[in-house]
């Protein structure tokens, strides 16, 4: 790194995280360009024998082959620590390699882990059909019930896992309590951090000693690239990237170039996310047809004044109960004519699903239940259109169901 480029890193030291969101991380190459270079290499070679024996055997920093180090990705990686606020960070080829190369490099067999029942499902089907495998075993509990979360911990229980706000009811998690909790049991606390991203929710600050995110939604944010990152303390990160290093679930250079693009414009997207979930909500809330909306901005939602305080937004996915049952919800979803109708989230484009019969539909009728997964539950993700545009088109099906 080069006096200028030191000078630079210790100027964002107490940088702001909208400076943090588009200038850390980057150290310019000798050809001065102004964007983020994007090195598609797989290798890299040496001045001398000397040199590669030095690289290979760790005595000298610097690259010997992608999956171990690419400095797009290295840009990532720094920039994210930046913004979460730790030591540390490893970028993995999506979101469940992040979680999946959390677990298998911090857990062994025996180990137990009590995780939220309100994740998404492939995490659920990760810990309960592939990570059981191995010997480590799961219990999943109510993330608002705080006498689930004690009950739930064994002499064995070495990680908690949680998402918050929860998807889709928008359940709120207090971070401070559950990492407290954590700690006593002398277990690590992961949060997975896709829903709020730093730019709405820094977990640090109430205790997570891990963050993990799917950088394939509001990272990106315009739905096109997968890919996962891990934030923490160095120790642990190391722990990680080892991992990583040996099983090969790396981040490519080319999305990580994507996601530094998508980094600078977050805390603006995420604003608009939310302002426009809002008064949708709102709306939906005071309109006939709709019998119940989880939104943590509405003030009568549970976890409203919880969310005010962990957050700095509510986000920008919301759910809504129509009045009747499967056959409404199927009639809104299937009259709209803007919105996609697709499970993913996290994109400019507004996106509507029925979770009961989609994300959701491989639980049990009885899971569903006390999940509240009902047939009239529709979820929307809330893009950047313009929310009358988005307003027209719910009432076209909510007018056909009156
Ligand atoms: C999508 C998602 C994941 C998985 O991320 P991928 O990039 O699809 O592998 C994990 N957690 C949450 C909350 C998600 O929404």
């Amino acid at each position: 790194m080069s006096d200028l480029d030191e000078l630079r890193k210790q100027a964002l030291a107490d940088a702001a995280i909208d400076t943090l969101a588009v200038r850390a991380g980057q150290a310019r190459s000798a050809e001065g360009e102004h964007s983020e270079a994007l090195y598609l290499t797989s290798s890299y070679v040496f001045d001398s024998a000397e040199q590669a024996a030095a690289r290979f055997g760790g005595d000298e920093p610097g690259n010997v082959y992608s999956r171990y180090t690419n400095p797009t990705v290295r840009t990532l990686e720094e920039r994210i620590a930046a913004m979460e606020g730790t030591e540390s960070a490893v970028a993995t080829a999506s979101g469940m390699a992040a979680i999946l190369s959390t677990c298998v490099a911090l857990l062994k067999s025996g180990d137990h882990i009590v995780c939220s029942r309100s994740v998404f499902g492939t995490t659920t089907v990760l810990f309960t059909k592939y990570l059981a495998r191995f010997g480590v075993t799961t219990t999943f509990v109510d993330p608002v019930d705080f006498v689930a979360w004690e009950q739930a911990f064994t002499a064995d229980t070495r990680l908690v896992f949680v998402e918050t706000p929860s998807n889709p009811l928008c359940d709120v998690v207090d971070l401070q309590r559950l990492a407290d909790l954590t700690h006593k049991h002398n277990a690590l606390f992961v949060v997975d951090n896709c829903f709020c991203t730093p730019a709405l929710q820094l977990p640090v600050k109430f205790g997570a000693d891990l963050i993990v995110h799917s950088a394939t939604k509001y990272i990106d944010g315009q739905g096109r690239c997968l890919g996962g990152l891990v934030a923490g303390p160095k120790h642990l990160v190391d722990e990680v990237l080892g991992f990583i290093r040996s099983a090969g679930p790396t981040m490519s250079a080319f999305n990580a170039w994507v996601f530094l693009k998508g980094l600078e414009t977050l805390r603006l997207r995420m604003d608009a996310h939310s302002a426009s979930a809002q008064a949708l909500a709102e709306w939906l809330n005071d309109h006939p047809q709709v019998e119940k909306v989880y939104y943590a901005g509405l003030p009568d939602h549970p976890g409203h004044e919880l969310a005010a305080r962990q957050q700095r937004g509510f986000g920008g996915v919301l759910s809504f109960c129509v009045k009747g049952g499967r056959e409404q919800a199927w009639q809104v979803i299937n009259k709209t004519r803007i919105m996609s109708l697709t499970a993913n989230l996290g994109d400019a484009k507004t996106t509507i699903v029925h979770p009961a019969t989609t994300t959701h539909g491989r639980l049990s009728d009885e899971q569903k239940m006390a999940s509240g997964i009902s047939e009239n539950l529709i979820r929307v993700a809330v893009g950047l259109e313009d929310v009358a545009d988005l307003k027209a088109d719910l009432a076209r099906g909510l007018t056909a169901i009156a």
